[in-house]
């Protein structure tokens, strides 16, 4: 029952941002359910050196070099998958970047290149999907948000924006997707040692002696902390499971 609830063989996800980090820890965990794994980035080298260890572990694995804030590139990205694996079942929303600069200091174009990569991206890649899942009856949609999501952070405006935003879009998806058998859910990561938050230690003081004063588990995160919840999101033990934001973090969010 229960090897059957989490199965995931002859499923196929397709992972953004899968090339390294939070994304290549769910890729490994969607994997080792059975999935075949599509690894979206724009970087060929780290995507391709993702696929290698996908595919020496057992997994069907394909590299598809992508920028996913690019319609004709999601486009290409679904088609790609489709042709490569017949089918599509998971997509996984995780691509993002940021730049850390207050309210007052952001220029229009960095804010622009936030929300796009963050938030746009996660709408595009969603709609080119909805009509393979909704055609094939069913699928899984994951989305990234993150602590700030629900905090905000004075260096991070235009990112707290769009993970805040990724909630919103999540619960519409699912609203409007339920009748089509489409689950669409949000995981808020808390602080994961990955490149992304390397720079954050770099540019923010401090940050990483607060992050482990402030998380109960008394850790960074890692990648591979959610390969689980990207399992249970993905399989069938979530059917019932749908426009929900799920902390990841250690009990950062709950610590009063
Ligand atoms: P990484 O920097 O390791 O990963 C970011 C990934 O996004 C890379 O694989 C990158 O690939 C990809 N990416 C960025 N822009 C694009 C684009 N335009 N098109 C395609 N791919 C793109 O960071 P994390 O693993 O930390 O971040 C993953 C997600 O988790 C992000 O959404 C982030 O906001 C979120 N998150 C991270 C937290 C943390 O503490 N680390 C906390 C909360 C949320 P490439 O460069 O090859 O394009």
């Amino acid at each position: 029952m229960t090897n059957q609830l989490f199965d995931l063989a002859g499923r196929v996800a397709i992972v953004t941002g899968g090339n390294g980090g939070i994304g290549l820890g769910m890729a490994r965990g969607l994997a080792a359910a059975g999935a075949a794994i599509a690894i979206v980035g724009r970087n060929e080298a780290k995507s391709n050196a993702a696929v290698a260890e996908l595919t020496q572990a057992g997994c069907r694995a394909i590299a598809i070099s992508a920028d996913v804030t690019d319609k004709v590139d999601v486009a290409a990205m679904i088609a790609q998958v489709f042709k490569a694996f017949g089918r599509l079942d998971i997509l996984v929303n995780n691509a993002g970047i940021n730049i850390r600069k207050p309210p007052h200091e952001l220029p229009l174009d960095d804010w622009d290149s936030v929300i796009k990569t963050n938030l746009t991206s996660a709408f595009l890649c969603s709609q080119a999907a909805h009509p393979v899942m909704k055609a094939a009856s069913g699928g899984k949609v994951i989305n990234i948000g993150s602590m700030m999501s629900i905090f905000g952070a004075g260096y991070s405006p235009a990112y707290a924006a769009s993970k805040g935003g990724i909630v919103q879009f999540t619960r519409s998806c699912a609203v409007a997707w339920a009748p089509d058998n489409i689950q669409v859910n949000a995981i808020l990561p808390g602080w994961i040692d990955t490149e992304l938050t390397q720079n954050a230690r770099r540019e923010v003081d401090g940050l990483h002696d607060k992050v482990l004063a402030r998380t109960p588990a008394a850790r960074w995160g890692v990648g591979d902390d959610f390969a689980g919840i990207a399992v249970f999101l993905g399989s069938r033990a979530s059917d019932f499971v749908t426009g929900t934001a799920i902390p990841v973090d250690g009990g950062y969010s709950v610590q009063g």
